[in-house]
């Protein structure tokens, strides 16, 4: 079929709106991003969201892009990043809005599965007590689901959910999810200064995380610029005991507050090495001693570093920790 080019120019920006990357990751590896909602239609108008206030708030599920047209122009992206021999881990529903509202996506995910690339979903899981949402996402081999708040008012204060959305059906449905899935499942929680990084909030999450089961719960800081300029992150010492208080309930906790590079690979360079690992969770004095040890590097590096303002130590149940500083990172 001729398509003429102004249909044709068209249905390319689309395509470029719908995938887009591969791009670095620090959960997923690379990962080539599908965003099978318009900018920005969702559940939540969350304080910290780095897409500004929600206009169009909706609950209701229904169409947006054709499913195939998502399948060609995530097909057209691989077929390019494999001609660059560029590697791609995941294909990754991470909207500009929610992609759960999209009624298609288990589909899509069944469209895409032939590709032999694992796919993930990006959720505020705020429709996840349907079991029409929880039967698509279990189609996708790693899902990561919003926990903000498990007290409503501080859930309605933080994410701004629309007016008919309720809490204790969100988590009921989160619980049902993991329940029976067989993927991945991660959560991310971020954190915004005098909202819902107190102790006893903090405490409320990690009991339903203990109950939850992720398989990695994640801590977020809103540090590009939010919905509501108040939104600011905590200090590095409060999420430093955020990460102890889930720490407690659940293995697998990490720091998703800013990438610059890859945590796990070592570069050889220890200022840079310190940095990344601190970025991904706090480092207790003495893995410092090790780490700096086992590098042939001695204890002046970390003052220098403080001094130049790239890490903080901060200290919890008497115990020393050094961290990476929120305002010189950038979330991925
Ligand atoms: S759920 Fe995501 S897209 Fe929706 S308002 Fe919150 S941060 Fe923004």
């Amino acid at each position: 079929m001729i398509r003429p080019a102004a249909v044709a120019k068209e249905s390319r920006e689309v395509d470029r709106m719908i995938a887009f990357g591969p791009v670095p990751s620090r959960r997923l590896g690379r990962r080539l991003g599908i965003n099978n909602i318009p900018p920005k239609v969702c559940t939540y108008s969350c304080v910290y969201c780095q897409l500004g206030r929600t206009r169009k708030m909706r609950i209701k599920r229904r169409a947006f892009y054709a499913p195939e047209e998502i399948l060609e122009a995530v097909q057209d992206k691989v077929a390019k990043a494999r001609e660059k021999g560029e590697v791609i881990d995941y294909l990754t529903f991470v909207a500009d809005g929610e992609p759960t509202l999209d009624m298609n996506l288990g589909h899509e995910i069944g469209l895409l599965k032939p590709l032999g690339i694992k796919i993930a979903v990006i959720t505020n899981a705020s429709l996840i007590w349907q079991e029409a949402v929880r039967v698509a996402l279990s189609k996708a081999d790693w899902v990561s689901v919003k926990m903000d708040s498990t007290e409503e008012a501080i859930w309605r204060r933080t994410d701004r959910p629309y007016g008919t959305l309720k809490l204790p059906s969100i988590l009921d449905g989160m619980l049902e999810f993991a329940k029976a899935y067989g993927g991945e499942l991660a959560t991310e929680t971020m954190l915004v200064k005098g909202l819902n990084d107190s102790d006893e909030l903090l405490k409320g999450i990690a009991g339903f995380l203990a109950r939850l089961r992720p398989a990695r719960a994640y801590l977020s800081v809103p540090t590009r610029p939010p919905a509501e300029k108040w939104a600011q992150p905590p200090t590095e010492e409060i999420i430093t005991r955020a990460y102890h208080i889930l720490h407690e309930k659940i293995d697998h906790v990490e720091y998703l507050i800013g990438y610059e590079g890859n945590a796990f690979a070592f570069t050889g360079d220890v200022e840079e090495d310190l940095l990344s690992i601190s970025a991904v969770h706090p480092l207790r004095e003495e893995a410092v001693v090790d780490f700096l040890a086992k590098a042939g590097a001695d204890w002046s590096v970390i003052p220098n570093l403080i001094e130049r303002r790239q890490l903080i130590e901060t200290e919890y149940k008497g115990r020393k920790f050094y961290m990476r500083r929120v305002d010189r990172i950038h979330r991925e």
